[in-house]
């Protein structure tokens, strides 16, 4: 397990993150919310449990994007790791735009639980 920081645009909200091995990867996002909210094409991500996830600085609402126990961690906004993780999975395939090419296993919507 290892500890990864990161902070939104404005700096105003840092977190901590500690991610498995596993984890340490980014899941490729291309659902129609992510589009929108990013203006590309996917957003880069992990799912991991909300107790991997402290917030050391401002207010984050962690909400329930993925459930109770799990949240969706923005890797692409990490300031260590985005280089070095590589591509681990893509979910939402099925909007993907017709000429991405795959980069990762991909699932039409979110893998198999
Ligand atoms: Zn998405």
């Amino acid at each position: 397990m290892s500890s990864y920081k990161g902070h939104c645009h404005c700096g105003n909200t840092e977190w901590e993150a500690k991610l498995e091995s596993d984890q340490q990867g980014h899941i490729l996002c291309h659902c129609d919310t992510c589009k929108s909210l990013s203006g590309s094409t996917f957003t880069l991500n992990q799912i991991i449990p909300k107790a991997a996830l402290s917030i050391t600085k401002g207010e984050a609402d962690l909400g329930k994007v993925m459930g109770p126990d799990k949240i969706v961690l923005r890797t692409g906004l990490l300031t260590e790791g985005i280089k070095n993780f590589k591509p681990a999975a893509e979910i939402f395939g099925k909007a993907k735009l017709p000429w991405e090419k795959e980069v990762a296993q991909t699932f039409e919507t979110l893998p198999p639980s």
